[in-house]
């Protein structure tokens, strides 16, 4: 949604991070978390994301440079926002990411930054990316299976991602979490290879529903998706020492298997039954805020800096936007597909 600059109210702000009201809906859900996109491109394919030839990637000059990610990450922690995420398409092609990381890390009021990544550029940056201070990485990962692998991604790389995994554990991240999402016929029969690795190390495997973000590849010909409880069900019947756990706000179902160092979880992305614990906000690569991940609606920030807003201004247009949020992403989504287009058909585009 793009706004007008003279609509908006100018107002006076402290830039204190205790004195603006932090971001609340309507259903009292308090945002906290923001996850950036760093860009939409990829050294990979994967089937569920993007097709072989990509997506209609937006010219660099569209995507925030680092000086409009750094301004953004100011303002959402002056409302509240203490932990940052970055992602993509793949954060680790941006040659600024170990910057963007040490930056919002000295940000008042930012706690906590973790980088999404597939993990196979990772050596390049580790050590800068410690240094940096980079609280926890989630590195995605799909099948044990090398010609699975390939088949997923549609490149070579499972050994290279494997040994940047046991890098990042090495490297003492305070987090380091492995994410699968979940496809039957493609990896579903690796559930138990995948809960193994939580064994002798302390990582969490967190398995995801297959969500309808894969640019119209496989969504609409197949039975791909694999419930959350489902999935919830066969960990059961593989361990009878499965002790539930707290997880992150969307980790509801999140298990210590008896014995494991790490833990496991099973994210609801597509059923969406934890919607009611949403504490996230993003902002896509080319500086669009949007309230949830089925939203159809964007909110320009990009172009309300570009053109010389305040943070007043910014900050109006993010209290907006909170305050249209759905009350789930079932909402969310029906709302967005009754428009003529959805816009975003990958989650490259809006920032897994
Ligand atoms: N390239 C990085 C990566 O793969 O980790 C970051 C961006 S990626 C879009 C972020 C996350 O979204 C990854 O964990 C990926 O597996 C997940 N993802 C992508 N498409 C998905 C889909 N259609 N359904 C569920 N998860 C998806
Ligand atoms: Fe790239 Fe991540 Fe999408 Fe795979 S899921 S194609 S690694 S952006």
């Amino acid at each position: 949604m793009s706004v007008n600059l003279k609509e908006l109210p100018a107002f006076s702000m402290k830039h204190d991070t205790r004195t603006l009201p932090a971001l609340v809906d309507r259903y009292g859900r308090v945002f906290n978390y923001a996850r950036i996109a760093l860009n939409e491109r990829c050294n990979l394919r994967c089937t569920y994301c993007m097709p072989e030839e990509g997506i209609d990637f937006q010219p660099p000059e569209k995507l925030l440079n680092k000086d409009e990610i750094l301004r953004l990450v100011r303002v959402l922690a002056t409302l509240g926002v203490k932990k940052i995420r970055f992602t993509g398409g793949e954060p680790t092609l941006r040659k600024d990411l170990s910057e963007l990381v040490s930056a919002s890390l000295n940000t008042p009021g930012v706690e906590e930054v973790f980088v999404t990544t597939n993990g196979l550029l990772l050596h390049h940056f580790v050590d800068d990316l410690k240094e940096a201070g980079l609280t926890g990485l989630n590195i995605s990962l799909d099948s044990l299976q090398a010609d699975r692998f390939k088949k997923i991604t549609r490149r070579t790389g499972l050994e290279q991602t494997l040994d940047n995994i046991r890098l990042a554990l090495e490297k003492g991240f305070a987090s380091v979490k492995i994410n699968v999402v979940l496809m039957r016929g493609f990896n579903d029969d690796e559930i138990e290879q995948f809960c193994a690795l939580t064994r002798d190390a302390k990582l969490t495997v967190r398995f995801i529903e297959f969500m309808p973000f894969d640019a119209k590849q496989l969504w609409c010909d197949g039975d791909y998706l694999i419930r959350a409880k489902d999935i919830v069900a066969t960990l059961h019947g593989l361990y009878d020492g499965l002790v539930a756990d707290k997880g992150s706000e969307t980790e509801h179902h999140h298990y210590r298997i008896t014995g494991h160092l790490g833990s496991v979880a099973v994210i609801p992305a597509f059923t969406r039954s934890l919607c009611q614990n949403c504490n996230r906000i993003r902002v896509t690569a080319d500086g669009q805020l949007r309230n949830c991940l089925y939203s159809g609606t964007d909110y320009d920030l990009r172009d309300l800096m570009r053109n010389n807003a305040s943070d007043e201004q910014l900050v109006c247009q993010i209290r907006e936007a909170v305050g249209a949020k759905a009350i789930d992403g079932i909402e969310a989504r029906e709302r967005s597909v009754s428009k003529v287009a959805v816009s975003r058909i990958s989650m490259t585009q809006i920032g897994g």
